[in-house]
């Protein structure tokens, strides 16, 4: 099932659960807004080519629409749409005062010069500037884009707007991007987890973890529970994958990481088969990497306890059955990866403010907004007698929901 598939079932799941009117719940679905540019600029050699960039707008009640956007040779409308809408729920979950969207244009960012990726940044722009703002819609990095994207985004839009650093989040910090912004989702991931071990009188530092993907969320992540004492047992990246069954030491794999590119061969590990990591016997199993990878093969053979969805949507509804049949407790992307676009959202505060917080307090509020959004999932659990997940989406669809009632939209 893709992401469309599972987002729209999760969602009508807890509209039939929270017991939504038919007609809000087909208004909660159709996007606000879908735009589709054409987007042709010149190539270094002095020909012209052409990329269609897309942003969907789904739904403004809570706030401005907040969401990526990705340069991809795959974005696909359904998808942008898919995403756009989880971020309408994500953003609720999180309890932020913002809407979701998503964006992307079609294309192959490794194959165009970093001058032509600006070119194209710019006239991307160009032909949404009117769309997009600080109390419209705000986009962020995603795939295949970064923070230098941020900053060509900021400048083209302020030519036609004057200077607005909050029109976008993800900025390098020079032009007003947050401390802790680099390692938010991560940091966002290990508070979710706190929350979640505190529920079974166990924390961090007790426990074993196997990580899938050793990138920003990953690294970030495995760097942060040996701080708090946890053991790292397993990682793995595109490269391959390690175990230790005392515990990886994390700031010795990063530099081996850094100086062979690789995690394989590290002296503070052996080798494994890359496809035993996720069956691997652990505490807590954290996939940071890619969407499906727990499956109906895999999944009656997961040893973990916890399953921590730090990556979007890896687990697929029919392995999500058979976990939950097994008794694992699943923590839900919608709110383990919701840390980045919290700290997003205090980077849009503090441009708002003119002011700018130490990285303490961004880390310190982000405990805060996890922690409380745990324990409002929490509570929906207990009213609907329902998993996390839906747990987390009922949260989420009914806070949009009151807000389209309140608004007087749902005539
Ligand atoms: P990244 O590109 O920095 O890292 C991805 C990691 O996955 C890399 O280490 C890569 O080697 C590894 N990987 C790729 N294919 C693999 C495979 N087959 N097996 C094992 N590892 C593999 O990306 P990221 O920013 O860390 O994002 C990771 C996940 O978290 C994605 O699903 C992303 O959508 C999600 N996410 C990220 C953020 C964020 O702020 N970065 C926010 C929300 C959700």
């Amino acid at each position: 099932m893709n992401a469309l598939a599972a987002t729209s079932r999760n969602f009508r799941n807890a509209a039939r659960i929270l017991g939504l009117d038919a007609k809000i719940e087909k208004s909660l679905l159709i996007p606000f807004r879908e735009i589709k540019v054409e987007c042709t600029i010149p190539k270094d050699d002095g020909s012209l080519v052409s990329y269609v960039g897309f942003r969907v707008q789904h739904d403004n009640a809570r706030g401005p629409m907040k969401g990526g956007i990705r340069y991809h040779p795959e974005v696909d409308p359904d998808e942008v749409n898919a995403l756009a809408q989880l971020m309408t729920w994500k953003t609720a979950v999180a309890d932020i005062p913002y809407g979701g969207a998503k964006g992307g244009i079609g294309c192959t960012p490794r194959e165009l010069s970093k001058s032509e990726l600006e070119r194209l940044t710019r006239v991307f722009t160009q032909k949404i500037h009117d769309l997009i703002g600080t109390h419209t819609d705000v986009p962020a990095p995603d795939m295949g884009t970064n923070a230098q994207t941020m900053a060509w985004i900021l400048d083209e839009y302020s030519k036609f707007h004057g200077h607005s650093p909050a029109v976008v989040t993800g900025k390098p910090i020079d032009l007003g991007g947050s401390l802790g912004r680099e390692a938010a989702t991560g940091r966002g991931v290990v508070f979710g987890t706190e929350a979640l071990l505190a529920e079974y009188g166990k924390s961090v530092k007790d426990l074993t973890f196997v990580i899938q993907g050793f990138g920003n969320v990953g690294s970030w992540a495995a760097r942060l529970i040996q701080e708090r004492g946890g053991k790292v047992i397993a990682v793995s990246d595109i490269t391959g994958a390690i175990k230790n069954p005392n515990g990886i030491d994390i700031t010795e794999l990063i530099k081996h990481k850094e100086s062979t590119g690789s995690l394989l061969n590290f002296g503070g590990g052996d080798n494994m088969d890359p496809n035993e990591l996720l069956v691997h016997e652990c505490d807590v199993l954290i996939p940071s990497a890619l969407g499906g990878v727990l499956n109906r093969e895999n999944a009656s053979s997961v040893k973990a306890k916890f399953i921590v969805e730090a990556a979007n949507h890896p687990t697929d509804p029919e392995a999500d059955e058979i976990l939950s049949k097994k008794g694992v407790i699943i923590l839900p992307d919608i709110y383990a990866n919701a840390g980045g676009v919290t700290v997003s959202y205090f980077e849009w505060v503090q441009n708002i403010q003119g002011f700018m917080w130490d990285e303490e307090k961004v880390n310190n509020e982000l405990q805060r907004y996890m922690t409380r959004a745990f324990h409002n999932i929490k509570n929906m659990c207990k009213t609907h007698e329902c998993n996390l997940r839906m747990g987390a989406f009922t949260l989420g669809v009914n806070r949009v929901a009151r807000a389209t009632v309140l608004r007087g939209w749902e005539a």
